[in-house]
């Protein structure tokens, strides 16, 4: 199974599918991660604050892969945004995970009610990483038009990436249409919001007439919109299954219909961008 590659602003590509490792603990990252790699996944999505970076590099470093074969991400932790902490964050993250480089560094969320509402100077160090080539590209998560529309104004690097909540039942197209706009590749997390949409009588019917789950309809409606997912499971059998998405293709009526599930801001799941303040310990 081939899985395409987007390029992104700088001439580099991601993998559009990848595995996501939110929730689950430390001590069970290594081996799911080294199921992933297994099964295909050359693409891990991590973070500081999901406190498992090091379970992530154990299972790239055990694998018999090249670094260069997988493509690492990780994300700046809240409590980390002024650019001294950013920096002893970044050198924890790369020591943690055991490389000598991260693929991509996001900032994790804007966190406008806090510092200051200075995401800008996060920004700019950032594109320090960057330029020192310890992160190959940079980008964003959880940024909404305006936070996007200051680093363009105030800064010089656009983000590579916008790492957001979408999936069927909230869409985000108004921040997804702005990355398009301006070259910044959409990620799309909880692409099968944490299992909600997959009772969903809609998906259930499409699901039936390609002969694929709802999980694969829900994730294969994401490749299709040009984002990049990563769906994550512990279990072998749906990593599996979230990975077997580019032996069907999803006709236009078929995408309307997933596009008309959209419910804006009701169907949003988790926390809202210009109000999360989340303070790890
Ligand atoms: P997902 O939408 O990927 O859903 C994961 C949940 O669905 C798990 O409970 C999993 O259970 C279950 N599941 C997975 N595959 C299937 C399947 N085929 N059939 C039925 N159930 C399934 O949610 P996440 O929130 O984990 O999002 C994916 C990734 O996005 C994260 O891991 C993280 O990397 C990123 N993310 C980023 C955020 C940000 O702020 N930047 C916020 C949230 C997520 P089980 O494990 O038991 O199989």
């Amino acid at each position: 199974m081939t899985v395409p590659a987007i390029t992104m602003n700088n001439g580099l590509t991601i993998p559009q599918l990848g595995f996501g490792v939110f929730q689950i603990t430390p001590q069970e990252t290594t081996e799911a991660t080294r199921t992933a790699l297994q099964v295909g996944y050359r693409h891990i999505d991590t973070a500081e604050m999901y406190q498992n970076e090091q379970g992530v590099g154990d299972a790239v470093r055990a694998s018999d892969l090249d670094r260069a074969d997988v493509f690492i991400t990780s994300k700046l932790s809240n409590a980390a945004h002024e650019p001294n902490q950013a920096r002893a964050a970044f050198e924890s993250t790369l020591q943690k995970l055991g490389v000598g480089y991260v693929d991509l560094f996001l900032i994790h969320w804007p966190l406008p009610t806090l510092y200051g509402g200075d995401y800008v100077s996060t920004w700019k160090t950032l594109i320090a990483f960057y330029r020192e080539g310890r992160a190959r590209s940079i980008g964003v998560s959880n940024f909404q038009i305006p936070h996007l529309e200051r680093l363009a104004a105030e800064t010089e690097v656009v983000p590579a990436v916008n790492q957001i909540e979408a999936h069927p039942y909230f869409a985000n197209n108004a921040v997804r249409a702005y990355g398009r706009a301006h070259g910044i590749v959409t990620e799309a997390w909880s692409p099968i919001a944490q299992g909600k949409v997959l009772d969903d009588p809609v998906l259930r019917r499409i699901a039936e007439a390609v002969g694929k789950t709802t999980a694969q309809v829900t994730l294969r409606w994401h490749i299709q919109r040009g984002d990049v997912v990563f769906p994550k499971s512990t279990r072998e059998a749906r990593m599996r299954e979230n990975f077997a998405l580019f032996d069907f293709t999803l006709d236009d009526a078929q995408m309307a219909a997933i596009n008309g599930l959209d419910r804006g801001e009701g169907g949003r799941t988790g926390a809202h961008p210009d109000t999360f303040a989340y303070m790890p310990a």
